[in-house]
Order: structure tokens, then sequence, then C-alpha cells
């Protein structure tokens, strides 16, 4: 999902960070995509309230989408996990 920036028209891209990645794999990596910082290459961080209205229910919903997907596998993990013992 890629989003238009609002002062340049060049593409932003989420700040995914690194760091939360690998303490928290996938989940973590889902999460971070979710709520992190959006940075345009060539304005640096952009803050959600410069988005047109439109635009930011979108980031709202994928925001969700990705985090009830990130909790949806966390569970199927730990049953998995759990049935395994
Ligand atoms: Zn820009």
């Amino acid at each position: 999902m890629a989003y238009v920036c609002p002062r340049c028209g060049g593409p932003v891209a989420r700040d995914v960070s690194a760091g939360a990645s690998i303490l928290f794999g996938l989940v973590g990596a889902l999460v971070s995509a979710a709520f992190g910082s959006l940075k345009c290459a060539q304005c640096g961080e952009i803050g959600h309230s410069e988005f047109p209205p439109e635009v930011r229910s979108r980031m709202t919903r994928n925001s969700i989408l990705m985090g009830v997907g990130g909790v949806v596998l966390f569970v199927v993990a730990v049953s998995f996990l759990a049935q395994g013992s």
C-alpha cells in the first residue's frame, strides 16, 4: 500500500522499524507496519494530519486490518503451540 506525499506528490513509505521486527517477529513487523510513521524520500516524516481525509480513513482501516491480522496470527500460533505439547 503506497501513499502519495501531500507536499511533493512523491511516494511515501512506512518507516518500518527493523528492531521491532527482530524482537517480535512477524507480529512486531505487522504492528510496526500498521502504526509506524510515514516518510517521504524528499520531505522526510509526514504527519497523518497532512494527508487528505479520505487517505487518512483508508490508513486507519488498513492499520486496523493489519492489527487484527497480527492478533489472529498470534492466537493461531499460540493455539498451535499449545496443541503440540
Ligand atoms: Zn514529499
